[in-house]
């Protein structure tokens, strides 16, 4: 039976129609309410029970990296170097995230994370992982031939994952510079596309998975880009107006999370 995804495992599609689904009303929401961690953790409304961020995203992220490896190592195609570097590129990301990104960050005293929000994220990454592993492994026949490295949507897709990814880690490592110099407080980030948007490492997150969609030519990684696109577009512009709303000498010219449009 053909579907929309092409894939014929009715699991992993209704899987997948959940998972998009739920990306409007996550937009929605956010749009409203912002996700309650970070500058926002003492917004005085109630979450249930508190744990230190850095144990939240550990509990958030490392599912993506491990849920996907099982899944890929279980697979029915996983030596063949198309996904092999599909692999690669998903792991250099989420392993970093996961294992390297919580030991490393700055806590704010006294700074504390809702264990609702760490589940909730543990469970996207749980499905998210699930999905964009056995797409590449068991139903997409394209990754299993070598001709694929020289399509140019790989060549594309790489090349955005790449840039994403740069913009995403440079950008996080300013934020992470100010955290250090100004333990307690917040500061207005300069330099690098700082100049440009409030919140360059959300654009950086959003062009790594465009790029990993394309290059895989995937429902999942599409499925994948829409939802972060409906997570970070609210909280970039939820950032930009606290940031109008703290500094009177925030930068008029600056928008939200992509440079010039928003
Ligand atoms: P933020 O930019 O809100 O915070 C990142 C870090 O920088 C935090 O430690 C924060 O401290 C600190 N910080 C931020 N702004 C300032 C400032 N002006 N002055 C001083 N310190 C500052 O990002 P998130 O925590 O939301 O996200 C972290 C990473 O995770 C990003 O790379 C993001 O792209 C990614 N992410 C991806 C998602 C997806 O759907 N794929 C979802 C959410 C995040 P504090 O915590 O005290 O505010």
């Amino acid at each position: 039976m053909m579907t929309f995804t092409g894939v014929d495992n009715s699991f992993f599609n209704i899987l997948l129609g959940l998972l998009l689904l739920s990306a409007i009303p996550t937009a929605v929401a956010l749009l409203f309410i912002p996700s309650p961690y970070g500058r926002y953790s003492e917004s005085g409304q109630t979450w249930g029970p508190q744990i230190n961020p850095r144990l939240g995203w550990f509990i958030m992220e490392s599912p993506a990296s491990l849920v996907f490896l099982y899944f890929y190592v279980t697979g029915t195609r996983p030596w063949v170097l198309p996904s092999l570097l599909l692999l690669l590129m998903w792991q250099t990301h989420y392993a970093h995230r996961a294992f390297i990104y919580p030991f490393q960050m700055r806590v704010r005293p006294g700074n504390q994370m809702p264990l609702l929000v760490a589940l909730l994220g543990a469970l996207f990454c749980t499905v998210n992982g699930y999905l964009n592993s056995i797409f590449i492994v068991n139903y997409a026949p394209h990754l299993a031939q070598q001709s694929w490295l020289s399509d140019p949507r790989f060549i594309i897709g790489v090349g955005l994952f790449l840039t994403g990814y740069y913009i995403n880690k440079r950008s996080d490592h300013i934020l992470q510079s100010l955290r250090r110099d100004n333990p307690d407080g917040y500061r207005i980030p300069h330099g690098f596309l700082f100049k440009w948007v409030s919140m360059p490492n959300y654009f950086g997150e959003i062009i790594t998975w465009l790029g990993f969609a394309i290059a895989a030519w995937s429902p999942a990684g599409l499925a994948f880009v829409i939802f972060t696109i409906a997570n970070l577009v609210p909280r970039a512009l939820s950032h930009h107006r606290w940031y109008q709303a703290h500094f009177a000498d925030y930068p008029s010219q600056r928008k939200a999370i992509f440079p010039l449009i928003l």
